[in-house]
């Protein structure tokens, strides 16, 4: 496997992993699918999960298709692993990454690296995950690869890996706004049962605060290659935001007015992120207020309590 990957490192530009991190119900997904208008960028989705929870023969493509049938992911595992995965692969790859990829085992690196094997396993499984991102880059010709994975400590082991080019950028949300949204629920589309995910504010602003502070910790090992966008400034004018973050890996800007707030978006195969916006061909960018007046006051000050230092620090008064 590895000769497979340094002979594609060697011949083809590295492809640029531009990681668009954010807590749940932040908007990444639509600034995802939305980027994906641009020139050579593909959506990914959300590839940390790619091994679980949810089994990955359950999972379904945006496109409609369950993830082990459609077409381009088919090419894309082919690729990447000279097979479609089976259980067993699967199996394996998940707990790989659960056991080498946390938080944890980033902070704690030297302890964990005196455990016999574990700097084996987490080799076999980055090597495996730098194998999806080329095979990405090759199946669909695209030089810009979008992943909204949720784990800090996953987005900073792709950032080490010398085949791979990473550009973070950091997307916050107003905590209130984030705790509003997790109070609705919210189907997870699979091809068996619906899954409904919510959150109670409390535990909404918990996670905020833990989610957002651990990448603000990892951000030095970023070095330039680092921005932070609120969604509030994305949801006032997208084109300006979006061609933002396209500069920011070095692709063509949209040719979109400056004005659009419209978009149509089609041939899309995203994994994971949020369903509600992976059955839509167009997307509509509203600033989002609504939970100024249906959140309640006292969810309004404990999540505003939970999370003030971080929100302050974003300029979320
Ligand atoms: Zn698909």
């Amino acid at each position: 496997m590895s000769g497979q990957w340094q002979n594609i490192g060697r011949d083809d530009p590295r492809p640029i992993v531009l990681s668009l991190y954010a807590s749940g119900r932040s908007g990444s997904t639509v600034i995802g699918m939305l980027l994906a208008q641009g020139e050579s960028v593909f959506y990914a989705g959300e590839l940390q999960a790619l091994w679980g929870p949810t089994p990955l023969a359950d999972e379904l493509c945006s496109c409609g298709a369950p993830m082990l049938s459609c077409e381009l992911w088919r090419a894309v595992f082919e690729e990447a692993f000279g097979c479609v995965p089976d259980a067993r692969m699967i199996a394996r790859l998940r707990f790989l990454r659960d056991a080498t990829s946390r938080a944890r085992h980033v902070f704690l690196e030297e302890a964990f690296r005196r455990r016999p094997q574990w700097g084996a396993m987490q080799r076999e499984f980055l090597e495996h995950t730098v194998h999806l991102y080329l095979a990405i880059q090759r199946v669909t010709r695209c030089r810009v690869i979008v992943d909204t994975s949720k784990w800090p400590s996953y987005v900073l082991l792709l950032a080490r890996q010398p085949a791979l080019e990473v550009r973070v950028t950091h997307l916050v949300r107003d905590p209130r706004a984030v705790a509003y949204s997790w109070q609705r629920a919210k189907a997870w589309r699979t091809t068996g049962a619906q899954q409904v995910r919510r959150q109670s504010p409390w535990r909404s602003a918990m996670s905020w605060l833990r989610e957002n502070a651990l990448l603000g910790m990892m951000r030095p090992f970023f070095h330039q290659h680092y921005m932070r966008m609120r969604y509030e400034d994305f949801a006032r004018a997208p084109v300006t935001m979006l061609n933002s973050l396209l500069r920011f890996v070095g692709v063509p800007e949209l040719k979109a007015p400056a004005s659009t707030r419209e978009f149509h978006v089609r041939g899309h195969h995203v994994f994971g992120a949020n369903p509600d916006r992976l059955g839509r061909d167009e997307i509509i960018v509203q600033p989002d207020e609504a939970w100024r007046t249906e959140l309640s006051l006292a969810h309004c000050w404990s999540v505003r309590m939970i999370t003030l230092p971080l929100a302050l620090r974003y300029g979320y008064l």
